[in-house]
């Protein structure tokens, strides 16, 4: 039947057995005996699932589960796929990183949007249960807490993980930060030493030449900086946070982050995440206009496009933008037009995806329209510091210009 589908057709199954592919391989990456010879139902089913169309579609098939793992990391998608891929950044995909041997970010972005991921979706549980926590408890710092602890400290020591308790915001998460991280593996270990990455603060890979490597895409298109050498059995073992939690919470966080700096740097009034985590950054600028931000850092534009919504009204903004880091645009061709193809009905046209830098360069000229605008007003602009004095009492909703 396959063989005769129209194109869409062959198209929605390519895509399926691909999400399917792609949970098999990142259920495999986290497998605790990687020699067990019996596999995890969805990766026996995935397997299966790929032998077969391969067969019908007369492609040779791989001929073990380890084999269709070391093709996937060893041969470019296009190569060994039963389907034919149109598109040419997916053909050219190698699933798993030949270098490290964990999955790629856009085989985990296919894992995590597949139909039936309920296993891979722990990490999405750990975060909603934060948030009714938090909300519960009518306690926005806590969650605002847990989330730059995910984004700035990827990995804990065994004690510092204990000392949270006495962290007043996060002891209330106590138990779900323990679950969102886990003991270090011997892959992180050489030399009696594990190593942190200085891009990220994740551990590096040791590579079989003597190298390292990073595992967020974020830091893979630079050379490798060292910031700390750790030893993983010291107060009490080394905890890294879980890879999805790496790349879906800590690497976009980190441009979240980069990017509240350098608008707090602007004079900008930031806040993270608020109202627990409608959207990431609200900006309010000086004549009480704001911008509301959504932070992806994703490689696959189509996989973002397809998952956009319109971003939540509240608490209220003028205007709402998409930001993704701009490497991600110089990485991949068209990024912009295929996100755009690919947004649901509805969303397009209320969706203005800017790369970080264009987010700041926005920000610095909308600064500067605002500021001349309210001149005429005030006889002359007060410096910063003389606002803040300015508002000892009472204080001005929003807190402007702290940072
Ligand atoms: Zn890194």
């Amino acid at each position: 039947m396959a063989a005769v589908d129209p194109p869409d057709v062959a198209g929605a199954e390519s895509e399926r057995l691909l999400r399917l592919v792609a949970t098999a391989l990142v259920r495999l990456s986290r497998l605790r005996t990687p020699g067990d010879p019996v596999y995890p139902d969805v990766v026996q089913a995935a397997y299966n699932h790929l032998v077969l169309v391969c067969l019908r579609t007369g492609r040779p098939a791989p001929g073990s589960v380890p084999q269709l793992a070391r093709w996937a990391a060893a041969r470019p998608l296009a190569d060994w796929w039963p389907y034919l891929l149109k598109d040419q950044h997916i053909g050219d995909l190698r699933l798993v990183d030949a270098d490290t041997g964990v999955p790629a970010q856009e085989c985990l972005e296919w894992a995590v949007f597949a139909p039936d991921p309920a296993a891979e979706q722990i990490e999405n549980a750990l975060l909603k249960e934060a948030l009714t926590l938090c909300r519960a408890a009518k306690a926005p710092d806590s969650y605002t807490a847990f989330r730059r602890l995910l984004i700035e400290r990827p990995v804990l020591t065994g004690v510092e993980l204990a000392l949270l308790s006495a962290d007043l915001d996060l002891s209330l998460l106590l138990d779900t930060v323990k679950r969102c991280y886990e003991p270090v593996t011997a892959a992180y270990v050489s030399q009696g030493r594990c190593t942190l990455c200085a891009g990220c603060g994740c551990l590096l890979v040791p590579l079989r030449d003597g190298g390292y490597a990073c595992t967020l895409d974020r830091c893979r298109r630079k050379p490798v900086v060292v910031r700390e050498r750790l030893e993983p059995g010291a107060d009490g073992g080394l905890y890294l946070l879980t890879r999805p939690l790496r790349v879906f919470i800590t690497g976009p966080g980190l441009a979240e982050t980069g990017l509240e700096r350098r608008l707090v740097r602007l004079g900008l009034d930031v806040a993270m995440w608020p109202n627990f985590d409608a959207y990431d950054l609200r900006v309010v600028f000086p004549d009480g206009r704001a911008w509301g931000i959504d932070v992806k850092d994703r490689a696959n534009p189509a996989l973002l496009g397809r998952t956009t919504t319109a971003l939540r009204g509240e608490p209220p903004y003028d205007r709402g933008l998409l930001v993704v880091p701009f490497y991600r645009f110089k990485e991949r061709d068209g990024y912009r037009e295929v996100f755009h193809h690919h947004l649901p009905e509805g969303v397009e046209g209320h969706v203005s995806l800017l790369t970080d830098e264009e987010v700041v360069r926005q920000a610095k000229s909308t600064l500067a329209r605002t500021v001349r605008r309210t001149e005429p007003e005030t006889a002359r602009p007060a410096p910063r510091t003389a606002r803040i004095v300015q508002r000892t009492t009472p204080k001005p909703q929003g807190g402007q210009l702290d940072a």
